[in-house]
C-alpha cells in the first residue's frame, strides 16, 4: 500500500483561492484526528496542510534511537480507531507512525492532504467571514481555522558560547541525521529530560565514551515495557470490549497519578517512593544516587519512565555531569563545573519551544491583532481552544490542552468534540462568527490559573517547559484530572460567544473566493 510519505508539492489551480468550510494546519496526531472526525461526520469541504512532505508530527521528525511513547499503546491511540496489533505495551515511535499513515490512508485523508504546505499567514477577513490563508504552496481562505502544529515541534537550541566552533556532528534530538553511526565515538549529550532517557541507553555501549550533561536530575520510575504475545494481539483483534477494558485500565491508572501532583499526602509519598525504590534497585554507587536525586518536588517537571536509563548511566564508559554544558571550543566542551572533555559528537537534547508557538506570529485577527501580541504574557483561550478577537479559529494542543499524567490523545479528542459542535453551530447560523467574549476568555483563565496555584508545577520548586517564562503562568497543562478536561470542555455552548451577528453578510459562497488585495 503506498504511504503517503514525501509525496510532490500539491499543485494548486490559478486563480481564485479554494474556499473550504475547514482549513487544518498540521497534519500530526491533532490534525488527523480533527480530518478522521470530519470526514466521519460527512464534512468534507475540507484540507489539511502540512510543512512536510509526510505526515506523523513528532512521529515524524523524532527518529532518535530507542524512540517511544511513555503512555501504554492501547490509550495512545485514537478512541474511535483502536488497533489491537500494538506490537508492545509501549508503541515504538516507528510503529506509531504507521499507525498514523494507516489512519490517512484508511480513514480517506490523502484527498485532503496537502504536504510541503507550510502556513505563511493566515489573516481574518470580517468583511467575507473568513480566514484567508497564504502557504508556501498556494493560497487558501477557509471558513474555519483548525491549528493543529504542535506544541513540541520547535527544537530549542541554547546559546551556548562556542557551539558554531564545534566541527564535528552536532544535532538535536528531533533533527537525528539518518544512518549516523555512533560506534567507537566520543558523544556529548546535554539535557537529561524524556528524549534522552530513551536515547542514552540506545547509545552508551556502542559509543567510546559518552558524557551526561545534566542540569537537573529527572525522577525516572520504573517502565515495565513488555511485547504483547500473538495470542493476545488475537484476543484483542476478536474482543474488542477486551481492548476497551485495557485502554479503560490505563486511563484510570494514569488519572490515579493525579492527586500526587496536588501535594496529597500519601499519594506524593507513595509515588515518590517509587522512584527511591528505582534507583536504588538499579544504582548501588552512593555518590551517583545523589547526583541523580532531583531537588525539586516529584513531578514538578514530566515524570520519566524507563528501564534502563539508569543502568545505562553506570557503564564504565558513561560520565555523568551534574551541571549544564557551558562553553565550548573546538571539540573540547566544558561544564559549569570546570570540568571538559573532548567529544567528537555532541548531541542537544533541550527540548523545544513550547510556550511561544511560532504559529502564533502567523495568524491575524480581528483588528489586525496578531495572536502572538495576544498572547504577549503567556498563552490565553476560552475553554483551552478559541481566542477572544480570532474568530472561528480554533487551536488543538494550545493553551492549558497538555496533560503532565496522563495521554495527549484524550485532550486532542475533547478539543475535536469541542470544534465540531463549533462547527455544527456555525453551519446552522449561515453568515455569523464564532467569537468568543473576552471576559469568557479571562474567566477561564481565571479559573485555570487558581487550580494550576495548587499544582506541583507551580509549587515544585523546578523550572519546565509548562510554565511560560514571561508570566510564570502554567500555560501549557491543565490543572485537572484528564475526565475533568472532558467534563468541561468537551461539549461546545454558544453561550459565551458574541451575540453579535456579522454585519451585511447573507449566506456564502462555498465554492471559490477572491481574497482582499
Ligand atoms: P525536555 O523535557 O524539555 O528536556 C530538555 C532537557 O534539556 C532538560 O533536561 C533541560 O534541563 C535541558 N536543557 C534545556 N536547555 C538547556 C540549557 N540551555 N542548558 C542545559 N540544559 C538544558 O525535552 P525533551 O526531552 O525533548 O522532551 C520534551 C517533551 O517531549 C517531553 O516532556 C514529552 O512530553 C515529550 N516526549 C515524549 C516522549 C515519550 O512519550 N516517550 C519522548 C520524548 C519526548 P532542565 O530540566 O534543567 O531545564
Amino acid at each position: 500500500m503506498t504511504e503517503p510519505r514525501e509525496g510532490p508539492p500539491s499543485a494548486l489551480p490559478a486563480g481564485p483561492a479554494p474556499l473550504v468550510d475547514v482549513l487544518i494546519v498540521g497534519a500530526g496526531f491533532a490534525g488527523i484526528g480533527m480530518g478522521l472526525r470530519l470526514e466521519r461526520e460527512g464534512r468534507h469541504s475540507f484540507t489539511i496542510i502540512e510543512r512536510a512532505g509526510s505526515v506523523g508530527g513528532t512521529w515524524r521528525d523524532n527518529t532518535y534511537p530507542g524512540v517511544a511513547s511513555d503512555i501504554p499503546s492501547h490509550l495512545y491511540s485514537f478512541s474511535f480507531r483502536q488497533n489491537p496489533r500494538w506490537s508492545t505495551r509501549f508503541a515504538a515511535g516507528p510503529e506509531i507512525r504507521a499507525y498514523l499513515e494507516q489512519c490517512v490512508l484508511k480513514g480517506g485523508l490523502l484527498p485532503h492532504l496537502r504536504l510541503n504546505t507550510e502556513l505563511l499567514q493566515a489573516e481574518w477577513n470580517q468583511d467575507e467571514g473568513c480566514w484567508e490563508v497564504e502557504t508556501t504552496n498556494g493560497v487558501y481562505a477557509a471558513r474555519s481555522l483548525v491549528a493543529a502544529a504542535g506544541r513540541l515541534s520547535e527544537p530549542k537550541i541554547p546559546a551556548i558560547p562556542g557551539l558554531d566552533s564545534f566541527p564535528g556532528p552536532l544535532f538535536h534530538t528531533s533533527r537525528w541525521p539518518e544512518g549516523i553511526d555512533l560506534e567507537g565515538l566520543r558523544v556529548g549529550i546535554t539535557g537529561t529530560g524524556a528524549s534522552a532517557v530513551q536515547i542514552i541507553p540506545q547509545i552508551a555501549e556502542k559509543a567510546a565514551g559518552l558524557v551526561v550533561f545534566q542540569r537537573s536530575a529527572p525522577y525516572v520510575v520504573p517502565r515495565l515495557n513488555r511485547r504483547y504475545s500473538v495470542r493476545e494481539r488475537e484476543l484483542f483483534e476478536s474482543r474488542p470490549d477486551l481492548l476497551e477494558a485495557s485502554r479503560d485500565q490505563a486511563f484510570r491508572q494514569a488519572e490515579a497519578g493525579f492527586p500526587s501532583r496536588l501535594g496529597t499526602e500519601p499519594d506524593l509519598s507513595d509515588q515518590r517512593a517509587r522512584w527511591r525504590n528505582h534507583l536504588d534497585a538499579q544504582v548501588e554507587d552512593p555518590a551517583l544516587r545523589l547526583a541523580l536525586t532531583p531537588d525539586y518536588v516529584f513531578g514538578c517537571k514530566r515524570i520519566l519512565v524507563s528501564d534502563d536509563y539508569y543502568p545505562a548511566l553506570t557503564l564504565p564508559g558513561v560520565t555523568l555531569e551534574t551541571s549544564a554544558l557551558v562553553s565550548i571550543e573546538g571539540r573540547r566542551v566544558a561544564a559549569r563545573n570546570g570540568r571538559s572533555h573532548d567529544i567528537d559528537v555532541l548531541i542537544l537534547a533541550t527540548g523545544f519551544h513550547s510556550t511561544q508557538q511560532p504559529f502564533a506570529g502567523r495568524v491575524t485577527g480581528r483588528g489586525r491583532v496578531l495572536l502572538a501580541d495576544h498572547w504577549s504574557n503567556g498563552m490565553t483561550a476560552f475553554a483551552s481552544t478559541v481566542v477572544s478577537g480570532f474568530p472561528n479559529l480554533f487551536i488543538i494542543d494550545g493553551p492549558n490542552a497538555s496533560l503532565g499524567h496522563n495521554s495527549a490523545i484524550h485532550m486532542i479528542e475533547t478539543q475535536i468534540d469541542y470544534i465540531l459542535g463549533a462547527l455544527d453551530h456555525l453551519a446552522r447560523h449561515p453568515g455569523t462568527d464564532l467569537d468568543v467574549t473576552a471576559e469568557a476568555e479571562a474567566a477561564y483563565s481565571r479559573s485555570v490559573d487558581e487550580a494550576a496555584a495548587r499544582t506541583v508545577w507551580l509549587t515544585g520548586g523546578c523550572r519546565s517547559w509548562y510554565v511560560d517564562e514571561r508570566s510564570n503562568r502554567l500555560t501549557l497543562l491543565w490543572p485537572g484530572l484528564a475526565e475533568s478536561f472532558r467534563t468541561q470542555n468537551g461539549i461546545f455552548d454558544p453561550a459565551p460567544f458574541d451575540p453579535a451577528p456579522a454585519p451585511g453578510r447573507g449566506e456564502a459562497d462555498t465554492t471559490t473566493h477572491t481574497p482582499h488585495t
